[in-house]
């Protein structure tokens, strides 16, 4: 199958609804990362993204909705704090799990009684979600435990063979994936933390809990027990007050020949003062957008990548170190 990497257009558009609509798959851009999209209502079609990534059948996939779509034709219960959060964040990158009526593919929440639906921001996002006027069940459209794509380079990469179409929307602003929000209790409590923080939640409603999964327990969003978001090559992470030893390791490993970077925050590069550097920028939402590019940059030209962990640890910096966390294992 050819892969074709089309401008978001009439014609690509187009094209676009024709493939969803006889039961395949289209990569989208998010403002998160990009997506591989397919009919969240045709059961084939969403097994087939399944498929595609080598992605495991117990985790549930998101659907997504342009931001006129009426969410009440797919799920129950919307509770007052969520209709809150969905005016102070919405469209934007906020996942919100509610009890699912049960309209859409079994397939998409891999038996789970609920249902993830996000309203991405993105531009391009919108419109091709207008266009077809149908939930599209999407997961990253990177390889199941791969670096998520940011670009559509990066979903080239990953799938060129297995697609017909990429919709290409420029770089994912955001970097990481949506913020994922249980929706089905008395407050919300986060499932996988992204850009819209507990802070942000908290100060629309009050409260926001955070769940946090054991290795053992029974995962309420199944994706949170995978290994994820890694490159192909070795990694290593150090807290940000071991940059000594990092750097130990850099030098040592540099001098037996093997190609090491340093994937760190511009304040550590600086100091780190070692020749290979991943720089992932400045403040914290320019870390975040930065994470997946220099994560897939450093697997092409590097053996081990060092990882060094920003000194911040709250706010966008918790999605941060939860993906660079795993990538590191
Ligand atoms: P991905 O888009 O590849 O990052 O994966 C979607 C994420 O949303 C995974 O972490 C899933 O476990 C999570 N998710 C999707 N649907 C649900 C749901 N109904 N309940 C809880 N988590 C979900
Ligand atoms: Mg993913």
């Amino acid at each position: 199958m050819k892969t074709e990497i089309l401008e978001i257009d009439e014609s690509s558009l187009a094209l676009s609804k024709r493939i969803i609509e006889s039961g395949g798959v289209v990569a989208m851009p998010t403002e998160t990362v990009y997506g591989l999209g397919a009919n969240a209502f045709d059961s084939a079609a969403v097994e087939r993204i399944f498929e595609i990534k080598g992605r495991p059948n117990d985790n549930p996939l998101i659907v997504h909705v342009h931001k006129d779509y009426d969410i009440s034709t797919l799920v129950e219960d919307v509770p007052e704090y969520a209709k809150l959060l969905a005016k102070a964040f919405l469209p934007g990158p906020l996942t919100m799990v509610y009890k699912s009526k049960g309209t859409v593919s079994k397939a998409v929440s891999c038996g789970l009684d609920t249902l993830a639906i996000r309203v991405p921001s993105h531009e391009g996002a919108q419109r091709f979600l207008k266009f077809v006027n149908l939930p599209i069940a999407a997961p990253s459209a990177n390889v199941s435990k791969h670096v998520s794509p940011t670009t559509a380079e990066h979903v080239y990469s990953d799938l060129n063979g297995k697609i017909e179409l990429i919709l290409d929307g420029g770089k994912s602003e955001g970097g990481i994936e949506s913020t994922v929000l249980d929706c089905t209790g008395d407050i919300p409590v986060i499932l996988r933390s992204g850009l819209i923080t507990r802070e942000m939640i908290a100060q629309v409603v009050g409260e926001c809990g955070e769940y946090v999964y054991k290795d053992g327990m029974r995962a309420i969003s199944p994706g949170m027990k995978y290994k994820h978001y890694s490159p192909n090559c070795r990694t290593v992470l150090f807290n940000f007050d071991e940059l000594d030893k990092a750097v130990k390791l850099y030098r040592e490993e540099t001098s037996r020949g093997v190609k090491v970077y340093l994937l760190c925050d511009d304040k550590t590069v600086q100091e780190a003062k070692v020749e290979n550097v991943l720089n992932l920028g400045k403040d914290e939402n320019e870390i975040a957008s930065n994470l997946y590019l220099k994560l897939r940059e450093g697997e092409k030209v590097a053996d081990l990548i060092i990882a060094v962990a920003p000194e911040k640890q709250d706010g966008v910096m918790v999605g941060v170190m939860n993906r660079l966390s795993k990538a590191c294992r």
